[in-house]
């Protein structure tokens, strides 16, 4: 039975169903659905990836260039590796690919702001960088005969 006499305490912590998880890089504790983050784990690493800190900042760049250069593995192996047979074209050997991996990095890291690998007298890598920051791959194939009888 309610008791009118009893009134309700004020609340002093985070509403029903939320509760609190703390961003790693500057200490800020920010409330959060239990239900979305029910593991305090995961929970933590998502204040820590949102907050306005330097420090979450940061980690969001380097989550978004190992994201970049994972995307530029798979993609040179699509392009130049096991995916090539699959378009037509033959695929390069390991010692190549990682040349180009390697220039993704480069490219992504304003290292180089290009660079072209002739990987024979017809086929041609270009590792580049567009004008919104993502690593771009150029394959060109160019097949030339001629011969003379
Ligand atoms: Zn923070």
């Amino acid at each position: 039975m309610p008791n009118d006499n009893v009134r309700e305490l004020p609340v002093t912590g985070p509403p029903p169903g939320s509760g609190l998880a703390t961003c790693r890089f500057c200490g800020q504790t920010k409330v959060v659905d239990l239900d979305v983050f029910p593991d305090p784990t995961a929970a933590d690493e998502h204040v820590s990836r949102e907050c306005g800190c330097h420090g979450a900042y940061e980690y969001r760049q380097e989550l978004e260039r190992e994201q970049s250069l994972e995307r530029a593995k798979k993609q040179i192996e699509d392009l130049f590796g096991k995916g090539a047979p699959g378009y037509g074209l033959l695929s390069a050997i390991d010692e190549v690919k990682e040349v180009l991996f390697e220039a993704a990095r480069l490219v992504y890291d304003f290292k180089i702001k290009d660079l072209t690998v002739s990987i024979s007298p017809c086929v041609k890598a270009k590792v580049s960088r567009s004008a919104k920051g993502k690593i771009v791959l150029n394959r060109s194939d160019v097949a030339a005969f001629k011969q003379e009888v």
